[in-house]
């Protein structure tokens, strides 16, 4: 079994991501991402603060826009107002919003040239319809990683467990770009672990600890765990790693697989689109 590396992965994509932003610096272009805060929630202030090491790292500005205790007018507005600001590139808003709102909702003010964590319902779109779109930054991932291990996509069975539209969806559509034969699951499927026994490539993407045990697993299949949970034993993923590891032929470890990945293609897609604006 091999350890899908995401930490080395990410960077490796890091470097490539220090070397072009330095060329746009260099030109008068300084790629800027501004990230819209609305919560404290704690996970979120986490993922937010790995943002901004690694975009210093990499030579992308980063702003974050404190809206914490705002309403969705006022989260609106400050998103419309970022997607006009000529200096910003990249815009992402950041979840819980208040009263429940979604995602999707406000996203809808995120330009599409600026909409790098594909938040807008028309990026999903483009996406549907293979024209160019940022997709979200996890479900280029879960993507990035199965192109780096070189793990043959054209032609095979691919289960991904999960609908949402920042991950399920997504990650479903580009891998079904890729020739992929996919298959959606969620939580209203119908003997889950039969069809995830089928999968060449198993894509695990519910937030739901230990969910993926090894009749799930078809031997020698790839796994790639997205979730990340909370438990009273630390951070944990969808995939009950030891028993999963004993039948996959490689497997996502949780912390250090796909989460690494995502804040590096974050970065990524606000180069290209600072790239795009020059
Ligand atoms: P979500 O709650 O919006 O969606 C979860 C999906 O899983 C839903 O479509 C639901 O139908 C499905 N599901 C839930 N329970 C299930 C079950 N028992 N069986 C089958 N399907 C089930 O969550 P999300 O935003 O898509 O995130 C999914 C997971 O990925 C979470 O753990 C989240 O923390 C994690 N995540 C990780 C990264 C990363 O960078 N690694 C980024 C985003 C999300």
């Amino acid at each position: 079994m091999r350890m899908i590396d995401g930490r080395g992965h990410a960077s490796a994509l890091r470097a490539e991501v220090f070397a072009a932003a330095a060329g746009l610096c260099e030109s008068g272009v300084e790629p800027t991402l501004a990230v819209v805060v609305p919560t404290d929630d704690e996970a979120t202030a986490w993922y937010v603060r790995s943002i901004e090491r690694t975009a210093a790292k990499v030579g992308i500005a980063c702003r974050v826009h404190d809206l914490v205790g705002a309403d969705i007018s006022t989260i609106r507005s400050e998103l419309r107002r970022l997607s006009a600001d000529e200096l910003v590139h990249g815009v992402i808003c950041q979840t819980p919003l208040p009263d429940g709102a979604a995602l999707a909702e406000v996203g809808e003010d995120i330009v599409p040239e600026k909409d790098v964590d594909g938040a807008n319902p028309v990026s999903l779109g483009r996406l549907a319809a293979g024209h160019a779109a940022f997709p979200p930054a996890t479900a280029a991932a879960v993507v990035h990683l199965l192109h780096q291990e070189r793990v043959t996509l054209a032609g095979a069975e691919v289960v991904v467990i999960g609908r949402s539209i920042v991950v399920g969806k997504p990650a479903a559509l580009l891998l079904l770009a890729d020739d992929a034969t996919v298959t959606i699951c969620h939580s209203r499927t119908a003997d889950l672990a039969a069809v995830c026994a089928r999968a060449d490539v198993l894509v695990a993407a519910a937030g739901r600890a230990g969910l993926v045990t090894a009749d799930f697993v078809k031997p020698g299949a790839v796994v790639i765990d997205v979730g990340i949970n909370r438990t009273d034993e630390g951070l944990v993923g969808d995939v009950d790693f030891e028993v999963a590891a004993e039948v996959a032929s490689a497997i996502t470890p949780v912390p250090g697989g796909v989460g690494p990945m995502t804040v590096a293609m974050l970065l990524v897609n606000t180069l290209a689109a600072a790239r795009a604006r020059v």
